[in-house]
């Protein structure tokens, strides 16, 4: 059971779903899609309205919802992104793609961006500053977008873990230029595949919905007011729609239950020295999809990933960017090996080198998480509890991972 959208899964999928054949049967014979009965139509206008934000695009995947957002934003060649070195590679790579130069910044207590890293991290070259609200929680957005304002930079918010959550009773993704979600079977709700962007900015919009249409205008219009790009196909299907609208009137069900199964879980943890929880910017914005823990040493961190079977999320592949292989690549200017030539500073690529964060370097050695609702090997979220464990289930993982701290700290 990858996420608890996938666990939420009923009739209201099966309906939309079916909803759509019975169209297209009865559309036989004629070209194209529907469109008053449009489901993506429907996504966008819901997705927009439950997140309080102007304007929505629907998309395939959470990559290509970051792709649009740098393409909406006209960020590419000679552009600086700071991005943290704790994400997912297709943060960085969506960077990559537009041209830009990703600059990686290192991450604070919670997992997400270091603000006054991000600070020193800007040249005359910044554009943009990528926040990823990792494991579901949401970044500094207050202190960045201040940040962002003083030095004129767009803030682009990689929402794929946290879709639901919010800073200071705002949600995420609407802090930001533009919001990039991602709904694939990992994330807090899902469509198979799939994505969105949000943003309030009508420029923005129309960009974004041109890049990810062949370059047409809002409304699929060929001539009109707007800026003339190559689009490329990036649609979402009606199938994922229609999966995607009946997710969404689900999220703030699907919350509250990860919050409250978490809640159950983690209150079972006494405090004890040597371990903590992580930092969270604002601990009621939080999906509660995972339970991050922080060791004082390394040791005990993989000591107790080893009981329960997992890594630390210093291992997790493609998400730290000392395992990003492709990142290694470039530092070592292994240029045939990266299938871009991106136009960097010398400097740039000797920070994408394996111990050029230290500080996030020693967090994520030093750190597990536990699956809430949310088991993903590759975050190395492999143990834990799921949105449909009972209490005896809840009771008997959090036994499980009392007695491994036992074993590892002491009892
Ligand atoms: C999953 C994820 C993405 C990519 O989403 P896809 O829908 O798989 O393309 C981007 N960023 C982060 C932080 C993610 O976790």
């Amino acid at each position: 059971m990858p996420g608890p959208g996938y666990a939420h899964f009923g009739d209201e999928e099966e309906k939309n779903i079916l909803e759509v054949v019975q169209q297209w049967r009865s559309a036989s014979g004629s070209f194209g899609v529907p469109t008053a009965e449009s489901q993506i139509d429907r996504f966008t206008a819901e997705a927009a309205a439950r997140f309080a934000a102007p304007y929505c695009v629907a998309v395939n995947s959470g990559t290509s919802s970051l792709l649009t957002a740098l393409a909406a934003l006209d960020i590419g060649p000679g552009d600086e992104v700071v991005v943290p070195g704790y994400m997912f590679v297709a943060s960085i790579a969506a960077i990559v793609y537009s041209g830009a130069t990703p600059v990686l910044a290192e991450i604070d207590d919670s997992f997400t961006l270091d603000v006054s890293d991000v600070r020193r991290r800007i040249t005359s070259r910044t554009r943009a500053i990528m926040a990823v609200h990792m494991l579901g929680a949401p970044s500094a957005m207050a202190e960045l977008t201040k940040l962002a304002a003083e030095h004129g930079l767009a803030i682009i918010e990689d929402v794929a873990q946290a879709c639901g959550a919010g800073y200071q009773g705002r949600p995420l993704g609407t802090w930001g230029d533009v919001g990039a979600f991602s709904l694939n079977p990992f994330k807090v709700i899902t469509a198979g595949e799939g994505g969105f962007v949000l943003t309030r900015d009508a420029r923005t919009y129309q960009r974004a919905f041109s890049f990810h249409d062949h370059g047409f205008l809002p409304g699929k219009l060929e001539v009109g007011e707007g800026d003339l790009l190559f689009g490329l196909n990036l649609h979402m299907t009606e199938f994922s729609a229609a999966i995607a609208r009946a997710q969404l009137e689900k999220l703030d069900r699907i919350l509250l239950r990860t919050r409250a199964v978490k809640r159950a879980f983690v209150e079972q943890i006494p405090q004890r020295p040597g371990l903590r929880r992580r930092t969270l910017h604002d601990p009621e914005g939080e999906c509660g999809t995972l339970a991050v823990y922080v060791f004082d040493s390394a040791d005990a961190a993989r000591a107790v990933a080893g009981e329960l079977g997992v890594t630390v999320l210093a291992e997790s592949a493609k998400h730290n960017y000392a395992r990003i292989p492709a990142l290694s690549a470039l530092a070592a200017k292994d240029r045939p090996s990266a299938p871009f030539r991106v136009p960097l500073a010398p400097s740039a690529e000797a920070a994408y080198r394996p111990g050029r964060l230290p500080r996030t370097d020693d967090l994520l050695g030093r750190s597990i998480a536990l699956a809430i609702g949310l088991s993903d090997a590759y975050l190395g979220a492999g143990f834990g509890v799921t949105v449909q464990s009972s209490p005896g289930e809840i009771d008997r993982a959090a036994a499980g991972f009392r007695s491994a701290l036992d074993r590892v700290l002491g009892s």
